[in-house]
């Protein structure tokens, strides 16, 4: 998939979006969903995604939406500093097939990292137990501002 072409309404995300496939959620609005990825590279990785764009990447994204979606970065990456106590925070962003994008609806990752763990790599990190991303959700989402 390029950097250019129409939206796939049915890109997992948006089944995600419309209730159509399950997702651990963090928290949500109007505007934003903050979700767990179910093959986190590390402990505690998160997505965050506009609900009212079908900006496909980062070069499509209407400003005033990426503002909003900036800021619920900022927020939830906050409360998973708060939640689980990384020594960093990576935040990424893929752009495009070729800038190793998989999913084709604009999303940030958020993943926490630690000093003396390796993150797994983009796209080789097992599949979570839902339990568990349950319970990490519930605590981030407890650290909310
Ligand atoms: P990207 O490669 O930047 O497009 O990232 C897509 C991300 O979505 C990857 O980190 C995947 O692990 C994650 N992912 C794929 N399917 C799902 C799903 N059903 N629920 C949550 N995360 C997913």
């Amino acid at each position: 998939m390029s950097l250019h072409g129409a939206y796939d309404p049915d890109n997992i995300f948006a089944k995600i979006l419309r209730g159509e496939i399950p997702s651990v959620k963090v928290w949500e609005d109007d505007d934003v969903l903050a979700f767990m990825d179910v093959f986190p590279q590390s402990e505690g990785h998160v997505l965050v995604v506009s609900k009212t764009s079908q900006a496909r990447n980062l070069l499509e994204i209407e400003p005033e939406v990426l503002t909003k979606l900036t800021v619920a970065v900022q927020r939830t990456a906050r409360a998973v500093e708060k939640a689980l106590k990384p020594d960093g925070l990576s935040l990424m962003q893929f752009n495009g097939e070729a800038g190793g994008q998989t999913v084709f609806h604009l999303h940030f990752h958020i993943i926490p990292r630690w000093g003396d763990r390796a993150m797994k790599g983009h796209g080789h990190a097992p599949m979570a137990e839902a339990e568990q991303l349950q319970a990490l959700a519930a605590r981030i989402a407890a650290e909310l501002d």
